[in-house]
């Protein structure tokens, strides 16, 4: 059995970050929705277990899972959703089953690509309503507004997988062509049809991008509703991210931000599909 629970790895801050996330009324996660992991070190991070809810978790309601055996369960293509489950089962105590969350892959997946702080998974609900609707795949090729853009940076868009071990397989290579394309880890993962990953060195890190991600969403539902999206004009975005405030306010809010590889939002040239006229 390679998860474990052992609720004194479970730290404050982590415990923080899950409840923070998990409060009502931010509407990121309701019932056993959302998880959160935070990285140990030598190949091991804390997770959050199946079943339980974000804004009441305890240091009871987490295992400690190892990346390289869940990895392998990934990369093996006769590898089963069972087998997926039992690697993530760490054995009843007090009378209850201890089971990382299924989506415990995606946590592992990030820490293998390159080991991170924090990650947390949410249902935003408005985020999750871009992410069903017909605009899914476009809606974050280009950044709304500037602050999203520094918060956020350039998002990675997974599309539509059944929770478990095909997510996880596909969430695991579109990360690793990502990490290699662009050098680094993106601070937030669009799930179509499911939800987001947001991820950075720091707890607060996590909160600022998942609330950005929030606002982000809730601006281009308000948009869509209005016609469209017109973007931020890509040579505006590139200008903005040569800044040295602007870097240093992204690294500020979000913990992250290499300019010499990172690509924000908004800023490749792909013909612009809603919005014109008003782009100068
Ligand atoms: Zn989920």
């Amino acid at each position: 059995m390679t998860t474990i629970w052992d609720p004194s790895l479970v730290s404050e801050e982590l415990l923080g970050l899950t409840r923070s996330l998990g409060r009502p009324q931010r509407e990121m996660a309701i019932l056993a929705e959302g998880n959160t992991s935070q990285w140990l070190g030598e190949g091991r991070f804390t997770v959050k277990a199946s079943g339980s809810n974000m804004a009441s978790a305890t240091a009871n309601d987490f295992v400690v899972a190892e990346v390289e055996p869940l990895i392998q369960v990934l990369e093996n293509r006769s590898s089963t959703q069972d087998d997926l489950t039992e690697a993530l089962d760490a054995g009843v105590h007090n009378s209850t089953r201890r089971r990382g969350s299924i989506e415990a892959s995606i946590h592992a997946a990030v820490h293998a690509v390159d080991p991170t702080g924090f990650v947390a998974h949410t249902h935003p609900t408005a985020v999750v309503s871009v992410l069903a609707s017909i605009h899914a795949a476009e809606a974050y090729e280009y950044a709304v507004y500037s602050d999203e853009a520094v918060v956020v940076g350039a998002p990675l868009f997974v599309p539509y997988a059944q929770p478990g071990i095909d997510l996880g397989r596909l969430f695991y290579r579109r990360l690793r062509e990502y990490s290699d394309h662009n050098g680094q880890l993106p601070s937030l993962i669009l799930l179509q049809n499911h939800g987001i990953a947001a991820l950075g060195p720091s707890v607060s890190g996590v909160e600022a991008v998942s609330e950005m991600a929030v606002k982000g969403a809730q601006v281009r539902i308000a948009a869509y509703s209005m016609g469209g999206v017109s973007p931020i004009p890509a040579e505006s975005m590139k200008s903005f991210f040569a800044r040295t405030d602007i870097t240093e306010r992204r690294q500020h809010l979000s913990g992250v931000f290499n300019p010499e590889t990172e690509s924000p939002i908004g800023t490749h040239t792909r013909n612009l599909q809603t919005g014109s006229g008003n782009h100068g």
